[in-house]
């Protein structure tokens, strides 16, 4: 068949597709307006791709009725929320873009039971918003909490700044109304903190970056929130020394909620944020505590700090610390890490982000390598992340249009995942395989020499999607 015929052919199908889709969600709610599609088709990690249409469900039928006709018409689906992946994982090529901004209900609080029900859309500052009203909260909040959902965050794996006492997403799915890439649908999981129910596909689902299936509802396990939090931001002169804090901290017996970290460039470049002339490297700590104990806890905090640093800003609760912009800060890493690109290469800056953990206890160590590493490949490069669970993201700044930098920057980004392997880690902690990790994958598969281990995934993603119609071409 010639060219011009198989696209006649193609666009016809695709046409016939979104007269389909128009039937069932109605014609508002498709577009396949160039620009729509565009701004539907590039994620935060700066990555592009296309799709044919984007279309926006209301309910679980619609998204059931859509996969169902995606999958007699071999139409590839790439399920959506607010694209700020920073993996590709979310990244269409061809095919109808799910996007899940129109489901966006708060369906149920339980305070008894201890659960929400929300729809994927959900984005995590809203829950947060509502739950606070009941003095509740879903502990996990990435640095993106304001634009995240829910959806994307399950699919993702998500952390936030409170892993340090909460871990991840996977830790507070109770269960998961998901949509099979056939258009069935399955509850899997229960309200219920205990649930035995053979092999757990709910914690199959999450971190599978809608390559399974479709999460249309979520049962999330939520708790009291802390009557109070109080605040420890120490600069340090070296970050091998703020890395140590954070050992001697957890060896004190303490278990702080947060525990997150960023270098010296970082504090230098975000100093406006924090309105304040200090230097060195930040290690911010933020324990839950009732308001009579905060006194005796930042004493404590005091005289373990005191140790390593000479400058600590205490906070006695969330309001002061946000007041002195140094969560601000912490949150700002990422924009922060193009400025500082810009302002040390002088032209636009295109940011590559690692997501490696280690063990704690090892984290001194690996921030040196880090950064001997650096030194040698000679890129400007930022280091901070969640140091309470071991997590951290070195954010390599490369020149946008020089594609001999950018092969040589993956050489630096392969090193550190082999630097996290050696430290006993993993190449991947929240931010996923997506597309930019498939190849950290396999080496830390063959790394544990267990390449078993992805025949079995690509088994799984087999009995899933059989027609590989699902956000194709990510994780395996
Ligand atoms: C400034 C910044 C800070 C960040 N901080 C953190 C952090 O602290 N911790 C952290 O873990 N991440 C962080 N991230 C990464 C990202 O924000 C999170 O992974 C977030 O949870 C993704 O949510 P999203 O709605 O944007 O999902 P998207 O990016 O849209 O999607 C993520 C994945 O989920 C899939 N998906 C989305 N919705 C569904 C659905 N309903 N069903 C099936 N699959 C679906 C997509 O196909 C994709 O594979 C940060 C990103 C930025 C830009």
């Amino acid at each position: 068949m010639s060219t011009k015929k198989e696209t006649f052919i193609k666009n016809r199908i695709t046409m016939m597709v979104v007269d389909e889709l128009r039937k069932i969600v109605g014609k508002d709610n498709v577009s396949t307006d160039d620009l729509i599609i565009a701004l539907h088709s590039k994620d935060a990690a700066g990555l592009t791709g296309k799709g044919i249409a984007v279309v926006y469900p209301e309910n679980t039928e619609q998204v059931a009725q859509i996969v169902k006709l995606c999958y007699e018409k071999d139409i590839k689906i790439y399920p959506q929320g607010s694209s700020t992946e920073l993996s590709g994982s979310s990244m269409p090529n061809g095919g109808v873009i799910i996007n899940f901004g129109r489901m966006n209900k708060i369906e149920e609080i339980n305070i008894v039971d201890g659960y929400v029900t929300v729809q994927p859309g959900v984005r995590f500052i809203e829950l947060e918003e509502e739950l606070s009203k009941h003095k509740y909260m879903f502990p996990i909040d990435p640095g993106s909490y304001r634009a995240a959902t829910i959806g994307g965050a399950i699919n993702t794996g998500a952390g936030g700044m409170r892993g340090a006492k909460y871990g991840s997403i996977v830790d507070w799915i109770l269960g998961l109304e998901v949509v099979l890439p056939t258009g069935d649908v399955i509850n899997i999981g229960s309200k219920t903190t205990k649930c035995r129910q053979g092999y757990n596909l709910t914690k199959l689902i999450v971190g599978s970056e809608g390559t399974l299936g479709i999460v249309t509802k979520a049962y999330l396990k939520i708790v009291p929130a802390p009557e109070n939090i109080v605040y420890a931001a120490a600069f340090f002169e070296k970050i091998e020394d703020a890395m140590s804090a954070v050992a001697d901290i957890k060896r004190s017996g303490i278990l702080p909620a947060i525990m997150e970290f960023l270098d010296e460039d970082v504090v230098e470049v975000g100093r406006r944020i924090i309105n304040s002339d200090v230097e060195g490297n930040l290690l911010i700590i933020g324990v839950e505590c009732n308001t009579e104990a905060s006194e005796r806890m930042i004493d404590t905090l005091k005289e373990i700090l005191k140790k390593r640093s000479k400058n600590i800003i205490f906070a006695k609760n969330s309001k002061e610390m946000e007041e002195k912009g140094i969560m601000e800060l912490r949150r700002a890493f990422y924009p922060l890490s193009m400025k500082f690109g810009f302002q040390q290469l002088k032209t636009p800056t295109f940011v590559l982000i690692e997501d490696i953990a280690v063990p704690v206890s090892t984290l001194h160590k690996v921030v040196r390598e880090i950064k001997e590493v650096a030194k040698k490949y000679d890129f400007a490069t930022l280091i901070g992340g969640h140091a309470g669970d071991g997590n951290i993201h070195p954010i390599i700044c490369i020149p946008t249009e020089d594609p001999e930098k950018f092969e040589k920057a993956k050489e630096f980004y392969f090193e550190i995942m082999k630097i996290a392997l050696n430290f006993e880690g993993t190449v991947s902690a929240e931010h996923g395989i997506g597309l930019l990790k498939k190849e950290g994958l396999e080496m830390e598969m063959r790394f544990r020499k267990s390449e078993k281990a992805l025949d079995i995934m690509r088994g799984i993603k087999k009995v899933f999607d059989p027609k590989n119609i699902l956000n194709p071409g990510k994780i395996v």
